[in-house]
């Protein structure tokens, strides 16, 4: 998966070949998912699977001058918004905010001072925030909130609305699913879920469950199903082409952390 030599697993190493990797001012790579429902059509590892496919075409995009180390992943986030559906697993913000800034501090003490913190599930997004904050003042870290929903999507690949509104196992998720795990899709469950933002932004409303005032949702608050967007949008194909785009976005975002000057930041914090 990964260059055996400049970009490798974390867990593959020794300690020499970490301190060497530190030395060489490597970016480590850490991989937020959750375990959450996903619809009848997709299972619960689905952020998980959109994760690590992401990451690892990431890294075999990278160029040998971009040292990098992929840690491993945290599969179980924060899905208290997916509590009420069977299978979810989650983990209290409280506790979500420890675990990530204690392996920030772990990544640190090791002598790496570039962290990516890479997002494949929104409910994430919250934790990632502080802990980013304190990793930054308390470790002096480098620390990056790489979510890939929020990179641009490829142009043309879905309509507005969906990629709007299709939040939660919607055209976007299903068709990366298509092409990174298709044994794990369960066609005939594929179905069109609108989500009620689709619906108040029809209306005209400003207030929705996202966008520039959002109320906060538990998951079937958008859809009964747990589930919002049209998955019937989802091909293979739009899969490998969203996962190839997306994976390009993150290799660049990689290449960036490790050329950025550490100057550039307040003396004090460097
Ligand atoms: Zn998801």
């Amino acid at each position: 998966m990964c260059h055996p030599l400049s970009h490798p697993l974390w867990q593959d190493l020794t300690p020499d070949e970490i301190r060497a990797l530190a030395a060489n001012d490597a970016v480590a790579v850490l991989p937020l998912a959750a375990i959450e429902q996903h619809g009848p059509h997709l299972p619960l590892s689905t952020d998980l699977d959109i994760g690590i496919g992401l990451a690892a075409a990431a890294f075999a995009r990278l160029p040998a001058t971009t040292p990098a180390c992929l840690l491993p992943p945290l599969a179980i986030g924060l899905s208290l918004e997916h509590r009420d559906q069977a299978g979810t697993l989650s983990l209290s913000a409280e506790t979500a905010l420890a675990t990530l800034t204690e392996i920030g501090a772990s990544v640190a003490r090791a002598g790496f001072r570039r962290l990516v913190l890479f997002n494949s599930h929104g409910g994430n997004k919250s934790v990632i925030d502080l802990a980013a904050l304190k990793l930054r003042a308390n470790h002096r870290l480098l620390v990056v909130r790489a979510n890939y929903f929020r990179f641009a999507p490829p142009p043309d690949a879905l309509p507005a609305s969906e990629l709007r509104h299709g939040l939660h196992g919607g055209a976007l998720e299903t068709a990366m699913m298509m092409h990174l795990a298709p044994h794990k899709v369960r066609h005939h469950a594929i179905a069109d879920w609108p989500s009620l933002g689709l619906e108040m932004a029809a209306n005209g409303k400003l207030l929705g469950p996202e966008g520039e005032a959002g109320f906060a949702w538990m998951a079937a608050d958008l859809n009964p199903a747990g589930v919002t967007g049209n998955a019937r949008l989802a091909t293979a194909e739009l899969g490998a082409r969203l996962v190839d785009h997306f994976a390009a976005a993150l290799a660049r975002i990689i290449t960036d952390t490790h050329d950025f000057d550490f100057a550039r930041l307040a003396p004090d914090c460097n």
